[in-house]
């Protein structure tokens, strides 16, 4: 059964469609618009199942295209931050429907920090649609990724029109593309340099993927401004999924990067595994599986490790502390990998053409892997969205909130789960729901707000910290056990029922 108000909120989707200006072509202020008028230009009553996308018929019936590169519009050839700015300029000039240019904040020398979203709707959030990222050049001299996104956005707007996957992943997707986090970095690079540290740092000398807040350590670097306007950034956007692309290896590392015992491990490179570590590995095999040649694992140079399958574990490889991908997994439950794309950092030129093949299509199965797993909306009895409800799947001590919308998604592989939701004032409530393979599973939940005893006593938890990392805050307190639920017909009447969409 669907309740009323999404059954409305459906049929708002298929009647609004605001259209974008162009004064808006260039937006500074990232932060999500509280214009009430929430709902992009996705159309999503032309998604193959008459409402709601199914993930299955869109990426095993109907694969994205094989894609000619437009070199009139993006030749392969590398673009300093001058060309890099004026292609996102012209691109969002081009494709004012799908595009938006926005900045994040400066690096420490003041260039831009670029963000372009691709999407059906790149101005406005999409109610109950996923937000995905990739982030390029971190490390200023890998150079390979920060063209490979500027292809990957030139590949996203010229297909759209043509090629229906494509045009379903942008209808029912918000991709963000920073395609250079380090841009004073990759300025003081050299192309043709395949090894060493030059310009791998940002200009005051600072490892940006060193300096994130640890899960595991105390991180006492000094913040940098990248690294603070990507903080600021996903704190704002709930990303679901995200990609960082690097060089000098071939392979995709995932999280954790660290781990509780480095001395001990730095010697031995034992993994450390996240809860999720299942989910992790699909979506690593995914990329390396879905491209040229990563899968194969070969070693990039003899003295070189290999990997099995073209996969680590990030601690596995090597433990790091302040790394990007764990923050955002543990901060902000975002699936977020590793992209090791070219074994050299920055290899000449002529060979770019032959890694956008490599990657072209890993890029974007990459993607479609946001629409893998639960989804849905908490809310009130009325209603109503409940914003930063606590969010965790049982067994995966690692939390998630909702959006204040009240969505929330979860990337999980075939199988059963349970689903433990806290919300400040209202009764924790336990959910049972199943994931099968075919497309996601949408997962509406009502809480009942908390009685009030007679004299006053509210009967819920306090509320947890909310600046806590997600992996600890969610300590849920007196959930009702199965059988306070149980009504006497013997059905789970606090539980909601599964909603599929077919
Ligand atoms: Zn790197």
């Amino acid at each position: 059964m669907q309740p009323v108000w999404l059954s409305a909120l459906l049929l708002v989707w298929c009647v609004v469609s605001p259209a974008a200006s162009a004064q808006q072509a260039e937006r500074r202020n990232f932060e999500p618009s509280s214009d009430p008028q929430l709902f992009g230009a996705g159309d999503r009553s032309a998604a193959p199942d008459g409402g709601l996308y199914s993930f299955d018929n869109l990426s095993v019936a109907q694969d994205p295209r094989a894609y000619r590169p437009d070199v009139g519009a993006l030749d392969f050839v590398y673009h300093n931050h001058d060309e890099m700015t004026r292609y996102l300029r012209a691109t969002t000039a081009r494709y004012p429907n799908l595009t938006a240019l926005y900045s994040i904040g400066k690096s420490a020398q003041g260039r831009d920090l670029w963000v372009l979203v691709v999407s059906a709707s790149p101005y406005e959030h999409m109610l109950g649609k996923p937000d995905v990222k990739y982030i390029g050049n971190i490390h200023g001299n890998e150079a390979v990724g920060r063209e490979l996104l500027l292809h990957l956005i030139q590949y996203l707007v010229s297909s759209y029109g043509s090629d229906p996957y494509i045009k379903w992943l942008l209808d029912n997707t918000r991709i963000h593309i920073l395609p250079s986090l380090n841009p004073d970095g990759y300025a003081a690079s050299k192309e043709g340099t395949c090894d060493g540290g030059q310009g791998r740092y940002n200009s005051r000398g600072f490892d940006l993927n060193r300096n994130f807040p640890d899960y595991f350590k105390q991180n006492n670097k000094r913040a940098q401004p990248e690294t603070e306007a990507v903080k600021d950034w996903i704190s704002k956007i709930q990303f679901v999924l995200s990609g960082s692309l690097h060089g000098g290896a071939l392979v995709v590392s995932y999280p954790y990067d660290n781990t509780p015992n480095a001395i001990f491990h730095s010697y031995l490179s034992q993994p450390s595994l996240t809860p999720d570590d299942d989910v992790f590995k699909h979506l690593s095999l995914t990329y390396a599986n879905n491209h040229g040649k990563m899968s194969r694992g070969v070693a990039c140079k003899t003295a070189s490790p290999s990997f099995e399958n073209g996969i680590t574990n990030g601690a596995a490889w090597y433990p790091l502390t302040g790394g990007m991908q764990d923050f955002n997994y543990v901060w902000h439950g975002c699936m977020e990998v590793t992209l090791e794309v070219s074994c050299c950092k920055f290899p000449p030129a002529y060979e770019l053409r032959k890694y956008w093949d490599d990657n072209q299509m890993s890029m974007i199965k990459f993607l479609a892997e946001a629409h893998r797993g639960v989804q849905g909306f908490i809310m009130d009895p009325t209603g109503n969205p409940v914003e930063r409800a606590q969010l965790k799947i049982k067994g995966r001590d690692i939390g998630f909130t909702t959006t204040k919308y009240g969505e929330f998604w979860r990337i999980l592989l075939p199988g059963v789960y349970k689903l433990e939701v806290y919300a400040d004032g209202y009764v924790p409530k336990d959910v049972d729901f199943m994931i099968v393979e075919q497309h996601p599973t949408l997962l509406n939940v009502t809480l009942q707000p908390s009685k009030v005893a007679e004299h006053g006593v509210v009967l819920t938890p306090p509320n947890p910290d909310l600046n806590r990392p997600l992996a600890s805050a969610p300590s849920f307190g007196p959930v009702a056990s199965s059988d306070d639920t149980r009504d006497n017909t013997g059905t789970n009447s606090n539980r909601d029922r599964l909603v599929f969409t077919s």
